[in-house]
Parts: C-alpha cells; sequence; structure tokens
C-alpha cells in the first residue's frame, strides 16, 4: 500500500504574528505532532518541502506586492492590517509555506492524492494585497503550478468557513479554474454573496451559522457537483480550513471531522483518476484542528 504523500516545512512555525493572536505558531505545531502519531505516520509518507522563489510566486502575484513585503521583512517586519502582521522571520514561513503547496501539488499529481501543511494560510490574500492573516495565495499559485505542468482544468473547493475572497479574485476571470466556497455569511471578509459568479466559474455557497451539520454537507455537495456538470476537473484542490468545525472561535458552523472526511472521500469519488490534494487553510482551536487534520489525511491515505 502506498502511503499518502505529506508535504511540510519546519519554517512554516517561525511567523509569530504576536501574543493573543489567533493564527499563531502553535497550530502548525499541533497539525505536524499530530502527523506523527503511529497510526497516522504509518500512513503517511512526510517530505519536507523546498521554499517557494519569489518568480514561482509572480504566476499569481504582483512583483509590487511582492517587493513590499520583501522590504518589510527587511526593516524588520510590521503591521499590513489589523489581523496581518509581518513579524521578524514571517517571510521565510511565507515562502516555505507556499513551496509546501507547490510540493504537495507536485506529488499529488503522481500520487493521486496528497496534504500539505501550509501556514500561514493563503486564501485571503489578494494579487497585489496582503490581508486576513494570509500572505500569498498558496492554493492558486499551487493550481498555477499544476497548469504549468499540463493539468489545464483545476477545480478549487473551500471548505474553511471565511470566503476566500483571494482566491476568487485570482481566478473570477479565468475560466481554466472554477471555485467553489462554501463559507458563514454575512461573515469576514464580507464578499461571497452567491450572485458572484465569476465569468460563470464561480460557486458561492454563502450559509448561516448553526445550521445542521448534514445541511452543511449536501450543499457544498450540491454545489460541487454543478461545477463539475460538463466540466472535468484535471485536479481538485481543497481549501481545508478547520474553522468550519464545531467549536472553532473564529466561526459558527457545526461541522465534525468525520465530515470533513466524507466530504474527502465523496471528492475522491467524483474526482476519478484526477488527483485530490488538500492544502491547510485556518483552524484556530488547537485539538479540533489537530483532529481534523487527521481525519482528512486518513480520507486521503
Ligand atoms: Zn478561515
Amino acid at each position: 500500500m502506498s502511503r499518502l504523500p505529506v508535504s511540510y516545512h519546519p519554517a512554516t512555525r517561525l511567523h509569530n504574528p504576536g501574543a493573543g493572536h489567533p493564527e499563531r505558531p502553535d497550530r502548525i505545531v499541533a497539525v505536524l505532532d499530530a502527523l506523527r502519531e503511529p497510526m497516522v505516520a504509518a500512513r503517511i509518507d512526510a517530505r519536507q518541502a523546498a521554499p517557494a522563489t519569489v518568480e514561482q510566486l509572480l504566476s499569481v502575484h504582483t512583483r509590487a506586492h511582492l517587493d513590499r513585503l520583501i522590504a518589510l521583512d527587511a526593516r524588520g517586519g510590521g503591521p499590513i492590517d489589523a489581523d496581518t502582521f509581518l513579524a521578524p522571520r514571517s517571510w521565510e514561513s511565507v515562502l516555505a509555506s507556499a513551496g509546501v503547496g507547490l510540493d504537495a501539488v507536485t506529488r499529488g499529481l503522481d500520487a493521486g492524492t496528497a496534504f500539505g501543511a501550509t501556514r500561514p494560510p493563503g486564501h485571503h490574500a489578494l494579487a497585489d494585497r496582503a490581508m486576513g492573516f494570509c500572505f500569498v495565495n498558496n492554493v492558486v499559485v499551487a493550481a498555477r503550478h499544476a497548469q504549468s505542468l499540463g493539468r489545464k482544468q483545476v477545480l478549487i473547493i473551500d471548505w474553511d468557513v471565511h470566503h476566500g475572497n483571494g482566491t476568487q479574485a485570482l481566478v473570477e476571470r479565468d475560466p481554466s479554474i472554477r471555485y467553489v466556497s462554501m463559507h458563514q455569511y454575512p461573515w469576514y471578509p464580507g464578499t461571497g454573496a452567491a450572485h458572484e459568479r465569476g465569468v460563470g466559474n464561480v460557486f458561492n455557497v454563502p450559509r448561516d451559522p448553526g445550521l445542521p451539520r448534514a445541511t452543511y454537507v449536501r450543499d457544498l455537495l450540491a454545489a460541487v457537483d454543478q461545477a463539475c456538470d460538463r466540466w472535468i476537473p484535471d485536479l481538485w484542490l481543497i481549501s481545508a480550513g478547520f474553522d468550519s468545525l464545531d467549536g472553532d472561535p473564529l466561526g459558527g458552523f457545526t461541522l465534525e471531522p468525520e465530515d470533513l472526511a466524507a466530504w474527502t472521500v465523496a471528492f475522491r469519488e467524483r474526482a476519478g483518476k484526477a488527483p485530490v490534494v488538500a492544502l491547510l487553510e485556518g483552524g484556530y482551536r488547537i485539538d479540533l484542528l489537530a483532529q481534523g487534520v487527521q481525519a482528512v489525511v486518513a480520507a486521503l491515505a
């Protein structure tokens, strides 16, 4: 039995936006610890990724955006917005995180499934702007990488409790990528209404908090099936945010780890021979994050 490729990088723990910030180094420490538990470790092939290069990020981001981050890093860091702080060594984490996404896709194209332990998250990052704890849009960088390797059509499914405004903005004029997001609405960052359809390639599923679990499970699958109606992805990418789990302090969804596992299994069934690769996004209660990652990794393995 082949083991699930899991990509990681130790520098993903270096980014420390400050005491009390929910997007804290403990998150990735907990994820990597969860992946080291014997029952999980026996089923995965963990590999340290190479950090992304600035050139690789230019497939998605403007030179000006990256130059600003590099200059801020050279000054020792500083705030970007109320939520987003580049600390000393954060830039190493940003490049490591994007590199983890690239490596997970490279390996997933070969093996059929893969998981990338990315941090900081990416789905709020815009072409020219960091926001919402995100500096570089890992999942879109990964999607462009897959396209450069010949996977023409990429489906991105985002189950983070927040709308991936950055992902949507980066793909909404490009029919080669379809984006399906279920998120709490209205909620941070305010985008993600159902009428935001891009060029017909955006499928938003805005939902109230506190609904029955089964409603969320059903509605995201329905949107995925709509996105795949007469359109066959060459790669399925999951923006796996674990803040959609019941009890997360930054969201009000009621999902359990087994729901995320069930989605993963359902996507694999629908994907056929196309690879399914999941990248970490949010998730701010450490125990839930660890349980959620274990459930999704087991479903991918
Ligand atoms: Zn989130």
